[in-house]
């Protein structure tokens, strides 16, 4: 299958099913990474219920989740990802920003957790292995495929992933903010030189101003970042609710005339990178 990537959520903060939603998609965030045999999920959002269906359809038994960070729209669809409840099914879930906040298995744990949800962690008979490290380190998931890791400025952190695979490299950069005039360099050099950059698109420069603090960037830093790292393409990402289809047309059409390597994220969206 060599190495693609595929959308199953691109929204942020919370899932927004509705008809004024259906061009971009009311999921939030989750991704599907196939490199050769490898199956990498960076996040769990909402996105996850539908990937779990076509895991099942295509019996891949085994998964790296790669989580940014905890916040529910990146974690709470993992309660509906079928797969998990399988016997003879295997997944690994990391995180990089938990290893001194009592790690990712009791996050998990605890959103599974009466009162506020019905069946507990435990009820998944699928082997699920959680592993904390500190974002920054680099791992191999399997031979010749490469996982760099950088830190990200987010409440609580989240944590930005590089994947490498036979010579091709797609990030995941969500979610992060920038300061005003001052290009992050831990994100400019984890993205250096990337064939495909995913990147916290949540606000236009315009609105950013009243968001300062929420954790968020906006689709010109994006297209900002990307020129000046040499990245090939941009893909805008963790659309905000607010912004419904029409905006969202437009707010691509704008990103295409920026820089012509930019494009907007839809849900079931696939892009080959080799
Ligand atoms: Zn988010
Ligand atoms: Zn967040």
């Amino acid at each position: 299958m060599g190495f693609a990537v595929k959308f199953w959520g691109v929204g942020g903060s919370i899932a927004c099913p509705s008809p004024r939603h259906v061009g971009f998609g009311g999921n939030t965030s989750c991704l599907e990474v196939i490199a050769g045999d490898t199956h990498i999920v960076p996040d769990a959002g909402t996105g996850i219920r539908s990937l779990g269906h076509e895991f099942l359809r295509q019996d891949v038994r085994s998964a790296h989740l790669l989580l940014t960070h905890s916040h529910w729209d990146h974690i709470n669809g993992f309660p509906f990802f079928g797969p998990a409840f399988e016997k003879n099914r295997h997944f690994q879930i990391r995180a990089g920003h938990l290893s001194d906040a009592g790690g990712v298995r009791a996050v998990f744990a605890g959103q599974m957790a009466t009162p506020t949800f019905p069946v507990p962690l435990e009820a998944m008979s699928g082997q699920l292995e959680f592993e904390d490290f500190v974002a920054g380190e680099q791992f191999e998931l399997a031979p010749g495929v490469r996982v760099k890791t950088a830190p990200l400025n987010h409440p609580s952190g989240a944590t930005g992933y590089r994947i490498e695979y036979g010579g091709k490299s797609l990030c995941y950069v969500t979610d992060t903010e920038h300061v005003v005039g001052q290009p992050d360099q831990s994100v400019l050099g984890l993205i250096e030189g990337a064939d495909l950059v995913v990147y916290d698109s949540t606000y236009t420069d315009e609105e950013f101003g009243r968001r300062v603090g929420w954790g968020h960037s906006t689709w010109q830093e994006g297209v900002r970042l990307s020129r000046q790292a040499n990245v090939k393409r941009l893909a805008l990402f963790h659309h905000d609710p607010d912004h419904e289809d029409p905006q969202m047309e437009e707010i691509e059409q704008q990103a295409k005339a920026m820089w012509d390597g930019a494009f907007a994220s839809r849900e079931t969206m696939l892009i080959q990178l080799d």
